[in-house]
């Protein structure tokens, strides 16, 4: 196993420990990081500030906690070309339109197709698996799996090309969400007038199945 598929490996494992889709965690935590390397060390780095720049900085949601960063100044460099731009743009009673995408979006993308293919590629049998791939079946079918979109996008690419993908990694997912279909069907139908009763005899986790459907079909941390 050569040492990036090592590191996705453990990734995985460590994600796979916690609640929730473990792909949404490794990506919400890595752009988390990037953010804070690029604020933190890159700040100077031509390429960095010209791609924020062109994309009219962060997105909405992965600028939702600039202002609670420890350094002032990083947030203030980056701000400045952005107001620099908008007030031109203000002044000359035009609409800008961004150039690019919010980088920390393209680096999310990056990430979530590294191991989406690394997962499409863990079949048993392989030549350099090394058991790697009977522990991180054990591991991942031990988790809840991937949610709704990045199921999806593991079986089928962002280009359309549908991916293959091993037949443990499709039969756990696809008997999950049959699962999961059934158990919000049951709470629908004991949630009609006259069946309160029965309601109140379901486990905690079947009264509440709506939420992990809700979180389950949206995806994210
Ligand atoms: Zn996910
Ligand atoms: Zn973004």
């Amino acid at each position: 196993m050569a040492i990036d598929r090592h590191i996705n490996f453990f990734e995985l494992q460590k994600a796979c420990a916690g609640p929730g889709c473990p792909l949404c965690r490794i990506i919400a935590d890595r752009a988390e990081r990037y953010i804070d390397n690029m604020l933190f060390e890159h700040i100077s780095d031509r390429g960095f500030r010209a791609a924020y720049r062109a994309a009219g900085g962060f997105c909405g949601f992965h600028a939702r906690n600039l202002e609670s960063f420890r350094d002032g100044l990083a947030v203030a460099i980056l701000g400045r070309d952005i107001l620099e731009d908008r007030l031109r743009f203000f002044r000359a009673r035009k609409v800008r339109k961004p150039k690019g995408r919010c980088p920390v979006c393209e680096e999310q993308d990056r990430i979530e197709e590294e191991y989406l293919s690394f997962l499409a590629g863990a079949d048993e049998g392989k030549k350099d698996d090394d058991g790697h791939v009977r522990e991180l079946r054990q591991v991942f079918t031990g988790s809840e799996g991937l949610c709704v979109p990045h199921y999806g996008r593991l079986l089928v690419t962002p280009a359309g090309r549908s991916r293959p993908v091993p037949r443990w990694l499709r039969e756990f997912h696809e008997n999950r969400f049959e699962e999961l279909l059934r158990l919000t069907g049951q709470f629908i139908e004991l949630s009609a007038y006259g069946r309160q009763e029965e309601f109140a005899g379901l486990p905690e986790d079947e009264k509440r199945i709506w939420k992990r459907l809700a979180v389950s079909l949206r995806g994210g941390m």
